[in-house]
């Protein structure tokens, strides 16, 4: 069996229940307004714009419907829950959609909507997607009341330069709020610089490592089910949705790093500045974008190396790589009798084990050792890549969707440029 990495699945206009409306009226009337200050085509500009919107529940699902509307060009949706039989707060519609999932549901609506849009969900939480994906987007948008996620998103959206906005709510004030990071540099804040202290210990006491058997379950530091009232959760989707708006068309004064809520009890909308708190314990480098115009996976680590700016021998020894979402595995041990295997090669860290006969025992199933092998930052010395520096990534096993060469206080990201190369410009 081939095995592929967790990823999107596209939604079909014929898989959803408005396949009749393809070739119906859908989007043959135009509301878009004439927005004063606008210098482009906003329809083109939607149209060229890539959103990727994380938990598709009581917030979520209504900004994926909102994109729809406005004919987001693609639409990403993410969440691994299903729908249970909470009317109140959640898109539900009818009955028959508890039980179903949420990101596939609210998809097929999305689709319904606008058949123009390309939209792809996975039923899985954002974690177990590849980092990289992320990078097809240009705006990330979020609503998941799960910390975890909250801090993976901070910590990626920043070293992608990626824009991230968290929206959120809270029932008994009867507050929307939206955060807006804009991840420019090292200097910007991410969600953890504004945590309180007990938020800081209930990811410290809820940290799992990987080795911990109960590790892995996507409901880890999950918040309370949301308490709130629907049109709060709408608000909250809204508020978004316009700061998404404004970024896009560059409306009125530039995006910036900041708070914004609205309150229901008194009717007051604030916008208050974040600000990068410095004992912030997530990394906060941006990466720095290099784009090659051949396929990664035909390069070595040195052409990488050179290609960062890093040079000689005694450069790229002090240089760390890292390649895809992968970990390197100098060996690799067997599941059942535990003989280990040479191996010198990247595998996906999502990647349990590989099916490959044992030597010692004939059983099908070797695993990355646990302990040998190298997560994430792979150091050049040390036993690490220095003997495999001039072979093909694709040669280590590697796909070559994205390189991060550190050397010093270099941070580079590697990257094919296609025509999906995201304009981080703006
Ligand atoms: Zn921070
Ligand atoms: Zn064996």
């Amino acid at each position: 069996m081939v095995w592929s990495a967790p990823g999107f699945r596209e939604i079909t206009i014929d898989s959803t229940a408005g396949g009749h409306d393809r070739a119906g009226l859908v989007g043959a009337v135009d509301r878009m307004p004439d927005f004063p200050g606008l210098t482009g085509d906003a329809r083109a500009i939607l149209a060229g714009t890539r959103l990727l919107v994380v938990g598709t529940g009581s917030v979520g699902g209504r900004i994926a419907e909102h994109a729809a509307r406005c004919r987001v060009g693609e639409i990403g949706l993410v969440d691994p829950k299903t729908f249970s039989a909470n009317f109140d707060t959640q898109v539900t519609r009818s009955r028959s959609d508890i039980g179903r999932p949420k990101a596939a549901q609210v998809g097929a609506w999305a689709k319904t909507i606008s058949p123009s849009s390309i939209v792809r969900v996975f039923d899985g939480s954002v974690q177990a997607l590849s980092w990289l994906d992320l990078d097809d987007y240009d705006i990330v948008v979020a609503s998941t009341d799960n910390l975890l996620a909250e801090v993976y998103l901070g910590e990626t959206c920043m070293a992608l330069g990626l824009p991230l906005l968290y929206a959120s709510v809270h029932g008994p004030t009867l507050c929307s709020q939206v955060r807006v990071f804009m991840n420019r540099n090292g200097d910007s804040p991410c969600p953890s610089c504004g945590y309180s202290r007990a938020e800081r210990e209930q990811l410290s006491s809820g940290t799992r490592f990987s080795c911990d058997p109960a590790a892995g379950g996507e409901a880890d530091l999950d918040g309370p089910p949301t308490v709130s009232v629907s049109p709060l959760c709408s608000l909250a989707a809204d508020m978004a949705m316009l700061e998404v708006l404004r970024m896009r068309l560059r409306l009125g004064s530039a995006p910036c790093d900041c708070v914004r809520e609205l309150n229901g009890y008194t009717g007051a909308s604030v916008t208050t500045p974040l600000s990068r708190r410095a004992a912030c314990g997530v990394d906060h480098t941006v990466l720095e974008r290099v784009y090659l115009d051949r396929p990664l996976g035909e390069c070595t680590l040195r052409d990488c190396a050179e290609a960062a700016g890093v040079t000689g021998d005694e450069g790229i020894a002090r240089t760390s790589f890292a390649v895809d979402d992968s970990l390197f595995a100098p060996v690799l041990t067997c599941t059942a009798c535990e003989a280990s295997h040479e191996h010198n090669g990247f595998v996906d860290r999502r990647r349990g084990t590989l099916p490959r006969p044992c030597r010692a025992c004939g059983h099908h199933g070797l695993a990355p050792h646990p302990f040998r092998s190298f997560d994430r930052l792979i150091p050049a010395r040390a036993g690490g890549l220095l003997p495999h520096l001039d072979v093909p990534l694709r040669a280590l096993g590697a796909d070559g969707r994205g390189v991060v060469v550190r050397y010093g206080r270099k941070a580079v990201l590697l990257r094919w440029k296609s025509d999906r190369t995201r304009d981080t410009t703006s």
